[in-house]
């Protein structure tokens, strides 16, 4: 996976560690680099002579951010029409610069929940023909079943059986598929496009126009089949799941990995997360305006996260950018909207966004903190985010971005 050569050395110096863990930040504390991994994590390290030093005094080191819900969809407002009108071609290559957008924000990965372009985008990447953009998790083809979240009810009705597993649509990325037999089809048919995971709607949306974000969605057989397809091939779930316990508990009891959005829990609903190891992802910038409004679904939603957050579950960062509603590069407003409406503190927010996500993108064995052994996935900021969390929003605080040991971004 890394294209750093072995053996190569690099030692970030003199700067304030935040590792991502939760444990409180360190002054003056070195990272020594070789190759793509972070070798060695402490004070006054015994280093190669050879090592590149980078020089971070007076600045924060912290694990590169992660977002956990993004749709590389490449349409720039989000409306239906520019949906149906917007070529895939030039979806595509508005997808590459988001994409580009969010590393520059000290975005090192971020996972796509539905759309073909991260697919594109991902192999590009590893092949090395597209640089300056994050690690892609990508869903690729999202499941959906017949009006569902992912359906699109304003095509005509003879489109949903074309997009189940056939011809996947260009307006909204779904395999739209019912009964045990159409999922476990589906599921295949989205591994074989690539997918790192798979991604389901297990209730309606609010962006959906068809259906209501109550709505439950899948039975509980068709989410197991779902689940045992691709754990068939080492692979997880995650769910859409915005405002229906029943939807919430149905995932959890189905074997979904990641709950997002999760407007909606109660404390039977966590419980039963932690125990079956499930994250939920947040998607406040969403609905900013609903919490500033004083709107139900803002109220339900800082009650689920407080709630979640106050029984120690796990919870991701995510965004929903590509939605329309908030656009690349501002993907760090999340943590201050953790903070500032759901009781988290900075440090509990820059976890979240960065050990919680690499778990929500089942890469938290190689990624997400500062520590040896994990890929040198790392941001130096101009700045404390402990002290002012916003410091994270602003992409010229952020120094210099390192990638699998490799320096994607470094400001002059
Ligand atoms: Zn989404």
């Amino acid at each position: 996976m890394s294209k750093s050569e072995t053996g190569k050395f690099k030692l970030i110096k003199g700067g304030t560690l935040i590792d991502g863990t939760g444990a409180g930040p360190v002054s003056g504390a070195d990272i020594l680099i070789e190759g793509s991994t972070i070798k060695a994590v402490g004070k006054d390290l015994n280093f190669s002579p050879e090592a590149e030093i980078i020089d971070a005094t007076g600045m924060t080191v912290m694990p590169g951010l992660i977002d956990s819900h993004v749709h590389f969809r490449g349409t720039m407002k989000g409306g239906v029409l520019e949906r149906v009108i917007n070529p895939r071609e030039l979806g595509l290559i508005q997808s590459i610069s988001d994409a580009k957008t969010m590393l520059n924000a000290g975005y090192t990965t971020a996972k796509c929940c539905g759309s073909s372009n991260a697919l594109f985008l991902k192999q590009a990447v590893a092949e090395g023909i597209l640089s300056g953009a994050p690690r892609i998790v990508a869903a690729g083809y999202w499941l959906s079943q017949t009006f569902g979240h992912a359906d699109a009810p304003y095509l005509p009705l003879e489109y949903v059986d074309i997009r189940t597993t056939k011809h996947p649509s260009n307006v909204s990325n779904s395999l739209i598929c019912d009964g045990v037999d159409e999922c476990i089809k589906a599921t295949r048919y989205a591994l074989r496009a690539g997918a790192d995971f798979i991604k389901i709607s297990t209730t309606g949306g609010f962006s959906s126009l068809g259906d209501r974000p109550t709505d439950v969605q899948y039975n509980l057989d068709e989410i197991k089949a779902i689940v045992d397809t691709a754990a068939q091939v080492g692979k997880y779930v995650t769910a859409h799941c915005e405002m229906s316990l029943k939807a919430a508990k149905q995932s959890i009891m189905g074997g979904v990995k990641t709950v997002d959005h999760a407007l909606l829990t109660d404390d039977e609903c966590i419980e039963l997360a932690m125990e079956k190891d499930v994250v939920f992802v947040s998607t406040t910038i969403v609905f900013r305006n609903a919490i500033e409004a004083g709107r139900d679904v803002g109220k339900k939603l800082m009650d689920s996260y407080k709630r979640i957050h106050k029984a120690g579950a796990t919870l991701a960062t995510g965004t929903d950018t590509g939605l329309g509603v908030n656009s690349f590069g501002q993907n760090a407003q999340e943590l201050e909207l953790l903070v500032k409406y759901c009781d988290f503190s900075p440090m509990d927010a820059i976890v979240a966004a960065t050990a919680n996500g690499a778990k929500a993108c089942f890469i938290g064995d190689s990624t997400g903190t500062i520590e040896p052994g994990k890929y040198a996935d790392i941001i130096i900021v101009n700045g404390n985010p402990l002290e002012d969390i916003t410091i994270l929003q602003n992409a010229e605080n952020v120094e210099m971005v390192i990638l699998e040991g490799n320096i994607a971004k470094q400001n002059q």
